[in-house]
């Protein structure tokens, strides 16, 4: 077991006073003990005690007033740091502007995009974090604080190549919020970097959206304010990954209709909704569940069921990464339903689809410089990039559809949405030269970012 360096309780302090700081009209964030502005780590210890959650329990973006705090001291801190026309907008998006460096102004802009909101407290509390720091991990298990919960090398692999580093955990009796809090600090201190050391780039957009983990990040996110040729967003794993593919993905809500009787006297009369139910998820593929597929299998997932006799429902979502697979699922339910009906009358099941996502595969594969260069920024951070399909969706999914061709890029945090969160600064900083990279990478003509790309994500648009 480690030893805990420290539990972090008082860093919405620092967050205070870094923000206060900024707001003196200084310009400047604190700057550390080198005097190279924070690190993306000092960041994120910073963010994870402010409350940002979601909750699908109530209408309206954002979904909860606290994202919006968390994007008004966003908002200052951008500010402070030489962003243009930093905002947040009803919804609580914030958007800033990092003017291009001179001589680079014609360059396409590039976004780089992060969430602001962590997963909804119903599934795992994220208020009251308090990581913990173990300076210089040296391997092995970690108690997660008094929680019982043991942070193991065997269930997570990646702490193997974390040797050496300084890690941040959670004390077990919350989420750590590195989902997405570290996205944005990394890009925060990309940012701060390129301007302190006076790197040259493009234009550079930024912007944090909320309510990406109930699926609502990317809808209401402006493309005019945003203004960019291509983006990226930094919400994903091990910096080495990148992601181009996700699932195409619906909804499905099955409602069953059945006849009560006194089961006394149902001979021949009752019709069991919950039986019926019972019946229909019976007829899809047995093995298409979430618990027994991974890679590019695709499933069907049972997210919540409710039955009596008189009538019952059952909800589902339905996931696959290759579009004639997906199709053929929502055959297989179309099908189920209409077996029943035939069964036990007409009106019995009622079947509704409910379209949610699609792979932004089919976008990104008509843009590939947008995802050479990711590639290259990877390489040229000394790391080996991996192309891992995401077993979800992504706000690059639907921006990517809407114009903004998207991929994905990794934060270095793992365990996400749930006690396991984890996260370390050198990976962190890993993250920060990769998106650095991606920023400043020049075209083989030394005019920064390919054209094409713009010429053919405005064609994209039109899909
Ligand atoms: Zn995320």
């Amino acid at each position: 077991m480690h030893q805990i360096d420290f539990t972090c309780e008082t860093p919405k302090m620092l967050l205070k006073s870094s923000i206060a700081q900024n707001s003196q009209g200084k310009g400047v964030l604190p700057p550390d003990r080198k005097g190279n502005g924070m690190r993306a780590f000092e960041r994120l210890l910073q963010y994870v005690q402010v409350h940002t959650s979601s909750t699908e329990v109530r209408e309206g973006t954002p979904s909860t007033e606290r994202q919006r705090d968390f994007a008004k001291l966003l908002e200052q801190e951008m500010t402070g740091m030489g962003f243009t026309g930093v905002s947040v907008d009803n919804h609580a998006y914030v958007y800033g502007t990092l003017p291009a460096t001179p001589g680079l102004e014609s360059v396409p802009a590039i976004a780089l995009i992060a969430h602001l909101d962590t997963i909804p407290d119903e599934d795992y509390p994220g208020f009251g974090v308090k990581p913990q720091l173990i300076r210089n991990y040296q391997g092995g298990a970690v108690a997660l604080g008094d929680s019982g919960r043991v942070l193991d090398p065997e269930m997570f692999p990646d702490l193997a190549g974390c040797i050496g580093h300084t890690l941040m955990t959670t004390d077990g009796t919350t989420v750590l919020g590195a989902d997405d809090k570290a996205g944005i600090a990394e890009i925060l201190t990309a940012c701060e970097d390129l301007v302190r050391a006076r790197i040259p780039h493009g234009r550079i957009e930024v912007c944090f959206t909320p309510d990406e983990e109930i699926g609502h990040g990317a809808a209401l996110l402006s493309l005019e304010r945003l203004n960019a040729a291509f983006g990226y967003t930094v919400d994903g794993g091990d910096v080495s990954e990148l992601n181009s593919e996700t699932f195409h993905a619906a909804g499905a809500d099955v409602r069953f209709h059945g006849v009560n009787v006194h089961p006394g006297e149902a001979k021949g009369k009752m019709r069991n909704a919950s039986l019926l139910a019972m019946e229909f998820h019976a007829m899809l593929p047995s093995g298409d569940q979430p618990a027994l597929t991974e890679g590019y299998e695709g499933f069907y997932h049972l997210t919540s069921m409710r039955g009596d006799v008189e009538s019952a429902e059952l909800h589902y979502i339905i996931r696959d990464h290759d579009s004639a697979v997906f199709q053929a699922r929502l055959g297989i339910m179309e099908h189920a339903a209409e077996v029943l009906n035939e069964r036990h009358g007409e009106g019995t099941v009622m079947l509704e689809f409910r379209s949610q996502y699609r792979n932004m595969n089919e976008i990104l594969s008509q843009v590939p410089e947008v995802l050479a260069r990711a590639e290259k920024a990877v390489i040229a951070a000394g790391l080996n990039p991996k192309h891992v399909p995401v077993r979800g969706g992504t706000d690059g999914s639907q921006l990517s559809f809407r114009g903004l061709p998207c991929p994905n890029l990794g934060t270095g945090g793992a365990g996400f949405h749930g006690p396991y969160e984890h996260i370390t600064a050198e990976n962190m900083e890993l993250a920060v030269s990769v998106l650095k990279n991606l920023v400043s990478l020049r075209d083989d003509t030394g005019n920064g970012n390919c054209d094409t790309i713009l010429t053919r994500s405005l064609t994209s648009r039109e899909i």
